[in-house]
């Protein structure tokens, strides 16, 4: 519920891959109008609390809901060496959990940190292992990019991922005939490769959050793991609860 009426998003399960086919359909207040007692809008809308300035930033209130909010930060393309231990300690500050979209080679250069990301308790997942457009490989290349990453991230981890982000959101039926994971997108993106400001970044999150949310990020730039801070210190002085995918849409 926003102030211009009504938001559902959905999410269409005939599909195999659960998570990557959303709908979303907006009724606003204008279409209800001749339906609904005058004051039931008043009644509805329940505005954030006052007072969301954080220090140094002019970020918007957080749109107006009801209940409490989850979110699902997911961090693509790492892990780093530096920024990842970086993010770890700010999402351990907040008590937030998030889920790591992860490519094989970069967890090949630093496994420690890959286990680090699954001892705080973080959701390990799959992002391809040479970061490739899975619609131009062959099937025979779309099974290695996934069993190879799911291998190093097992022996780096010790955890198996279920999930799988393909790089760029590129995907159709003939690469999802040899995925066997869950196939994750997103519903809130900030383009946080382009835009290397933590400010905007920042912003956009926080405007644009609803219940249910899955946010896309990645930990490679300093930017966007500031950007993080700045949203955790935002939102948990709501009803925010910060969780990871699995935990938010099931096993
Ligand atoms: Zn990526």
């Amino acid at each position: 519920l926003n102030e211009k009426g009504f938001v559902f998003i959905l999410n269409n399960k005939s599909k195999s891959s659960v998570f990557d086919d959303w709908i979303e359909v907006k009724i606003p207040f204008a279409a209800l109008k001749d339906q609904t007692d005058p004051a039931w809008k008043d009644m509805l809308i329940k505005p954030a609390p006052s007072g969301g300035v954080i220090s140094g930033g002019d970020l918007p209130p957080l749109p107006p809901w009801n209940g409490p909010m989850r979110i699902a930060l997911t961090f693509d393309d790492g892990p780093h060496r530096t920024n990842t231990p970086m993010l770890l300690n700010i999402l351990e500050k907040y008590n937030a959990k998030a889920t790591f979209f992860m490519v094989g080679a970069q967890v090949a250069r630093n496994p420690n940190i890959a286990r680090m990301v699954a001892e705080a308790g973080h959701e390990v997942a799959n992002h391809s292992y040479t970061h490739a457009y899975m619609t131009s490989l062959s099937s025979y290349e779309i099974v290695q990019e996934i069993d190879r990453t799911n291998a190093i991230i097992q022996q780096a981890t010790g955890v198996t991922p279920t999930l799988f982000r393909p790089p760029y959101g590129a995907i159709n039926d003939r690469v999802r005939q040899h995925i066997s994971l869950k196939v994750v997108m997103w519903t809130v993106d900030p383009q946080d490769w382009k835009y290397r400001d933590a400010q905007r970044v920042s912003r956009h999150v926080i405007s644009h959050a609803r219940d249910g949310s899955i946010v896309v990020m990645h930990d490679l730039h300093r930017s966007s793991v500031e950007a993080v801070e700045l949203i955790l210190q935002y939102m948990t002085r709501y009803d925010v609860t910060f969780m990871t995918v699995s935990e938010m849409y099931g096993k």
